[in-house]
């Protein structure tokens, strides 16, 4: 028989939506299939929701189960690539200590393993996107939330029990705003896109005067980060002094990961990010006066290039990376 490309499942768990895609080695999606995660049902549902979509991109590929090779599960929140167990989610309400990795590899009857989402994330852009070749790099993405993972000499910094890459919750402020995690001063809580969004309404209920409301159908509840970008391009002062104060925020959690990782390498992606200068020049700027000066000089500040394939390409990419580890280091 011919040596056939093998081929993973790949499966992104968000806490909106999940993607699952057919992938091959070379980081081609042979199919992609987007639902709406079913958060509110708990586990049991969203594992069925995890199941119909694995399914659709099984069919949408046009190949039968027995020509995957193995699933590769990327979910949020603090999971244990070791157990494959998920221990709890913040988007996910109702999850401990879940077995995710078991359940689907039962299901599934395929060799199945579980990374974080952020992990996930770097490995996606090391394998098939902005990072190949870089061994020394910190993925960064801002979105609703700060989330990462940390390559380092060309492997996942995964702790002893995976938890390790969780830069969004670095204490940046420490008598900062309250951070879903239960900490206060987060670099999420400071510097997302959601940080900005409070910040906003804050300030408008406080009276500012500002553009951003008309761009919000005149509704505090409906400002968001998209909203203060559309007032800061038509020159609102206000809009534009608070995404100063989101990248002076994004800029000094940089500054840390400069001076603790010296990456060659920072790549930034999220929806945020799409802000483009207006955000990363004044946050580089930050950086650069708070890191160390040699290891400013050394690292490279580059944009995602797989944008929200970056998760699923991640967990394929962690998948083939475990396969072959299993080849050559035959376990017991
Ligand atoms: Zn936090």
């Amino acid at each position: 028989m011919p040596n056939r490309d093998p081929l993973i499942l790949g499966i992104d768990l968000g806490g909106t939506k999940i993607l699952t895609s057919i992938i091959n080695s070379k980081g081609e999606m042979l199919s992609r299939d987007h639902s709406f995660t079913p958060a509110a049902k708990g586990p049991e549902g969203v594992i069925q929701a995890i199941l119909a979509s694995a399914d659709r991109a099984i069919e949408g590929a046009s190949i039968a189960i027995d020509r995957v090779s193995a699933v590769g599960v990327g979910a949020p929140g603090l999971a244990d690539p070791k157990t494959g167990i998920l221990f709890t989610s913040p988007n996910l309400p109702g999850w401990e200590d879940v077995p995710l990795r078991d359940i689907i590899q039962e299901k599934l009857k395929k060799n199945t393993f579980l990374i974080n989402d952020g992990n996930a994330g770097a490995l996606g852009e090391y394998y098939f996107g902005a990072a190949k070749g870089a061994a020394h790099f910190v993925y960064v993405t801002i979105s609703t939330g700060i989330g990462g993972g940390i390559v380092i000499d060309g492997k996942i910094l995964n702790g002893c029990k995976g938890m390790a890459g969780e830069i969004g919750h670095m204490t940046i402020a420490d008598e900062g705003p309250p951070c879903h995690c239960g900490n206060q001063g987060c670099w999420e809580a400071l510097a997302s896109g959601t940080a900005l969004a409070k910040a906003a309404q804050k300030r408008i209920e406080m009276g500012a005067g500002t553009a951003i409301l008309g761009f919000a159908d005149g509704k505090i509840a409906n400002v968001t980060a998209q909203t203060v970008q559309a007032a800061a391009e038509k020159g609102d002062p206000l809009a534009n002094q608070l995404i100063l104060k989101t990248a002076y925020y994004f800029g000094v959690g940089l500054a840390n990961l400069v001076n603790i990782f010296n990456p060659q390498m920072i790549v930034i992606g999220g929806g945020l990010s799409n802000m483009g200068d207006r955000l990363l020049m004044p946050a580089y700027g930050v950086a650069e006066k708070r890191a160390f000066n040699r290891a400013y000089r050394t690292v490279r500040f580059v944009r995602a290039a797989l944008g929200r394939n970056s998760g699923v390409l991640g967990a394929a990419a962690f998948a083939f990376e475990e396969m072959k580890r299993a080849t050559f280091e035959p376990e017991g």
